[in-house]
């Protein structure tokens, strides 16, 4: 029987798991990845992109032009029968990345790798005993590993939520899809097709393959899908089958949209898909996921470090429980409109008019993209609980730029005032303090120019837990909250 020992294990190495990996590792943290799969190859490409604040979170970490380079850029996302302009979106990035997600996960894996992170492939998580210390965690070739925490990254059917006893409340299944990619004897025709029974779309992959999506007519959810099932589909819709052939993936997803009710149960935590599933109409799954391990990496890194109580930790769910509400409702809005009936299209073309006014098509696409994210961290300036700019500053060494100053994952101190102004004390080797100037305006999505902070506590996330107003009042405070007790801890 294996035995082994790791501070963080988390069951699944998709995008959430390997992002999450990535978060610990950079924080110093002793972590395993327990994957099913033998290695990183994909069957078959779900995701085919993310949105603006997911390159951002990317780019905190330096590793953004990895993703950038094999990307194609949208700066329009489709919203009813319109296209939302994401041009000028206060960001470095007003766009949706495209690129699929095979590619995405290599990129990270190979990210990963250069990294302290312990990956277990073709190795199954079976099931979970909490006991006070830790997560006895099951292995289906009988070993077991024992985990200070235990990590959920193992998509919708999660078995460590089911087996931590966390609900997953929501809504059933009221349409379902087929996706496959294959190879044809006939050319099909490229594009989108709308019809009664819903969207159906074919891509022709660089590889002479295609991908097809289609709409079931009627809901199905249990045994998985044939090629059979998919060829029929082909023909009930276009006419023909095309000579489908050479499956390498065939699947079904559904716009059963759930959400996990706690996003943590004593040691054991849940991230990604096996927090929140939802129609992909959007784009949204993985950038949700991304971002969920973006917040609770440096938390759980400090938990485990013994800088912060554990109490740090249910932050995790407070801070991110809400967004995936909020992108959840967003996504049953999107499926909804993919309908087709005369009443429907009434309204989607209704809705589309006013998303074409300059107010509504801005708030949707800071929506989507994930800009305006607020962490509810209390009143104040309006940049707390925000996402910080990617300014442009100039220090004594040089110019650099906000995200760079977070590639390392620690949290840093910006004084953009008088030099000397503001003593971190204990808390010294725990924040970076930088002194630096800044010029320009601050412009947040959603509110624009907002007035100049004297000084921003920046968390390893890039989201503002403190800003100064010229005096250092709330800074002690801000500090003991986020990261662990300094002076007197
Ligand atoms: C058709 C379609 C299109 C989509 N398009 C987009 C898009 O454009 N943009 C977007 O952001 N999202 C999109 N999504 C959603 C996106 O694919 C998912 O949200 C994303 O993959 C979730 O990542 P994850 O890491 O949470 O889970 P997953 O990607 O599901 O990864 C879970 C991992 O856990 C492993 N695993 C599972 N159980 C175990 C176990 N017991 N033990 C060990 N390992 C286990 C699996 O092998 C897998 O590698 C789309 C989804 C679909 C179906």
């Amino acid at each position: 029987m294996r035995w082994t020992e790791h501070a963080v294990v988390i069951a699944g190495g998709g995008p959430a798991g390997m992002m999450l990996g990535a978060e610990l590792a950079l924080a110093g943290v002793d972590v395993a990845i327990v994957e099913r799969r033998p290695d990183h190859e994909l069957a078959g490409n779900r995701a085919g992109g993310f949105h603006t604040r997911t390159i951002e979170v990317l780019d905190q970490r330096g590793v953004a032009d990895r993703f950038l380079a094999e990307a194609t850029l949208h700066q329009a996302v489709p919203f009813g029968t319109t296209m939302l302009d994401m041009r000028d979106l206060p960001t470095r990035h007003p766009y949706f990345v495209g690129i699929w997600q095979a590619q995405i996960e290599r990129i990270m894996a190979d990210w990963l790798a250069e990294l302290p992170v312990r990956i277990y492939h073709g190795c199954e998580v079976t099931g979970l005993a909490q006991v006070d210390t830790g997560v006895d965690v099951a292995l289906a070739d009988g070993g077991t590993l024992r985990a200070g925490y235990l990590v959920g990254c193992d998509g919708g059917r999660s078995l460590v939520r089911k087996a931590a006893g966390i609900a997953f409340p929501g809504w059933d299944a009221t349409r379902s899809n087929l996706i496959a990619e294959a190879r044809t004897t006939e050319e099909p025709p490229a594009g989108m097709r709308n019809d009664a029974s819903g969207v159906h779309a074919i891509q022709i992959l660089d590889d002479g393959r295609v991908r097809i999506v289609t709409t079931e007519r009627e809901v199905r959810t249990g045994a998985a899908p044939t090629l059979d099932d998919v060829r029929a589909a082909l023909v009930a819709v276009y006419g023909s089958d095309f000579g489908l052939h050479d499956p390498t993936w065939v699947s079904r997803f559904t716009d059963a949209t759930r959400q996990a009710a706690s996003y943590r149960a004593g040691r054991v935590l849940l991230a990604g898909d096996a927090a929140h599933v939802h129609y992909p109409a959007g784009g949204q799954g993985l950038s949700l996921g991304v971002q969920d391990a973006g917040n609770l990496g440096w938390k759980l890194a400090q938990v485990v470090r013994g800088i912060s109580p554990e109490s740090l930790l249910d932050t995790y769910h407070a801070e991110r429980h809400p967004v995936g509400a909020r992108i959840l409702r967003h996504t049953m809005a999107l499926g909804a409109m993919q309908r087709r009936d005369d009443r429907t299209d009434a309204l989607v073309g209704l809705v589309s008019e006013l998303a074409e006014l300059d107010e509504p098509r801005r708030r949707l696409v800071t929506t989507s993209s994930g800009l305006d994210i607020r962490y509810d961290l209390g009143e104040g300036h309006p940049l707390l609980g925000r996402r910080m700019p990617d300014l442009d500053l100039l220090t004594t060494e040089g110019p650099v730029r906000t995200y760079e100053l977070l590639h390392d994952a620690r949290p840093v101190l910006l004084n953009l005032g008088a030099p000397g102004a503001l003593d971190l004390g204990t808390w010294s080797g725990q924040v970076r303090l930088v002194q630096a100037t800044y010029a320009g305006e601050w412009v947040l999505p959603v509110l624009g120019v907002v007035p100049a902070p004297s000084a921003v506590l920046i968390r390893p996330d890039g989201y503002v837990c403190w800003a100064g107003d010229g005096s250092e009042e709330g800074l002690g405070d801000a500090l003991a909250a986020w990261f662990g007790m300094g002076p007197t801890g």
